[in-house]
């Protein structure tokens, strides 16, 4: 990167200077100060030769030449209002203080990388964080816990919540206090992150891996019934990609069979079915908070619920399945599944902004829509009635198999799109755990997730579109 000074003249100087210090920075723009670093104008090379051309000289002082009128960004600017005010003819953006002094720029670039996720922490995180560790509660006690398993449990309107170190445990733990172990049947969709079917496995029970609905890519009520034997002991709905699941079915097939129901709502915080939030329905629910996620604690998850046995259950296998009342007395082999007080600081500020992160996650899956309504060879998640989907990451379909060369333009773009998960069912390792998966391989193969995060500009949603349309 070059340094600030390579990009700036004294106002006083001679035109020669200019033009000599747009020669060596080689960035065609050189920007023009007082004594003081306040930003008095800017130069490009375009200028000084129209200048020339039209009988000026070299030797003529700069503050005569300089263009008096353009932009530029101030520090308190987000990244991504700067980024907006860059485009083919501003390539480079100074960044002022206060006192209109130069401090900085940014440049416009074809290939910045755009993440396909980043963490949006604005907010407390950062005081919350200070103030645990100040308090030297950075293990797992402390006041941040509490408060942040009450305060997402009360957000999803269930009655307790058991914060935990991800969301991969968070289902073991679910599985484990539910009693779900050897010979027992655990029915899972073929269209999800491997995490739910690994915890299931690490449980010693069995995954029956059933096929998707075409209209929401989540578990299909249908298959579930087909799939049922009676060793079968609970199915894991999972809310792909922030679409709630058909929940009011899925109850009805685990209420008559007998069956508990453990969502797996990793990507769907915030989603609601007939006006509920997913969380609710099932016995225990498993929420993630890693990076990537709705909101995050760095790594972390937790489990809810509105049973105060299983609350009790779950908060004693966490922690070793150490006796409540008995220092170091056992009752049962337990794991140390706990979160901390730091990622829960973090957690508790994400949650006072949840809404606001909602708010710009569907802003910009409807930018989205929005830019790319005329291309006939992709498809958006649908919007079903009676469900309030949330924008976890961006997720569309591709036709006629162009997925794979739409991804590699995207990643040669530095636009990190990813492919929807694999199937579960063609792994080596969980293939013999299949028992339908003919949707599922055809939306597998043809989704992906786009960018979904803070920082993606109406810039990157047009050369996005420019490659969808290329295919
Ligand atoms: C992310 C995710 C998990 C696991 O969460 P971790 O916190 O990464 O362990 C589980 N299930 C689904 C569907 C996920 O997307």
């Amino acid at each position: 990167m070059i340094e600030l000074n390579k990009l700036t003249c004294q106002v006083d100087g001679a035109l020669i200077d200019a033009w000599k210090t747009i020669n060596e920075n080689t960035k065609g723009t050189v920007f023009i100060v007082d004594n003081d670093q306040k930003l008095l104008g800017i130069l490009t090379d375009g200028d000084i030769r129209r200048y020339l051309i039209s009988g000026g000289r070299l030797e003529s002082g700069i503050k005569e030449v300089m263009n008096l009128e353009f932009s530029y960004g101030l520090v308190d600017h987000s990244h991504k209002e700067l980024l907006e005010k860059l485009n083919e003819r501003v390539k480079i953006l100074p960044i002022l203080n206060k006192e209109l002094q130069l401090v900085d720029f940014i440049e416009y670039r074809a290939d910045f990388y755009i993440p396909v996720a980043m963490p949006d922490l604005k907010g407390n995180e950062f005081n919350y964080l200070a103030d645990a560790f100040l308090s030297t509660w950075i293990s797992s006690s402390g006041e941040y816990i509490r408060n942040f398993e009450e305060g997402f449990s009360k957000y999803c309107t269930v009655e307790h919540g058991v914060a935990v170190s991800n969301g991969t445990v968070a289902i073991h733990l679910a599985l484990k206090a539910l009693g779900i172990g050897d010979g027992d049947e655990v029915i899972i969709p073929d269209l999800t992150f491997a995490a739910t079917i690994n915890a299931v496995l690490h449980a010693n029970a069995t995954p029956v891996i059933v096929d998707i609905d075409e209209n929401d890519w989540n578990i299909s009520p249908d298959e579930i019934k087909k799939a049922i034997t009676p060793k079968t002991k609970a199915i894991i709905p999972v809310h792909v990609y922030g679409q709630p699941c058909k929940m009011d079915s899925i109850m009805d097939i685990a209420r008559s069979n007998n069956l508990y129901v453990i969502e797996d709502c990793a990507e769907a915080h915030g989603s609601e079915y007939n006006g509920k939030k997913v969380g609710s329905f099932g016995d225990i629910s498993c929420f993630s908070f890693f990076g990537n996620k709705v909101i995050t604690t760095g790594e972390g998850g937790m489990c809810i619920t509105n049973s105060a046995k299983l609350n009790e259950k779950m908060r004693i296998l966490r922690d070793h399945g150490m006796s409540k009342t008995v220092k170091y007395w056992h009752d049962e082999v337990g794991f140390n599944y706990r979160m901390t007080n730091l990622q829960a600081a973090i957690g508790l500020a994400q949650l006072e902004r949840i809404d606001e992160i909602l708010d710009w996650r569907r802003q910009l899956e409807n930018n989205y829509r929005e830019a790319f309504k005329d291309l006939t060879n992709i498809k958006f998640q649908l919007i079903l009635p009676g469900r309030e989907k949330i924008t976890w990451l961006v997720s569309i379909l591709i036709q006629d198999n162009k997925r794979d060369k739409v991804l590699q333009s995207l990643n040669k773009m530095n636009i990190d799109a990813r492919p929807f998960f694999y199937s579960l069912g063609i792994m080596d390792i969980y293939k013999d755990y299949l028992f339908s998966n003919e949707k599922s391989l055809k939306v597998s193969k043809a989704g992906i997730n786009l960018p979904t995060n803070p920082s993606v500009s109406e810039d990157t949603i047009e050369r996005i579109k420019q490659i969808l349309s290329q295919i």
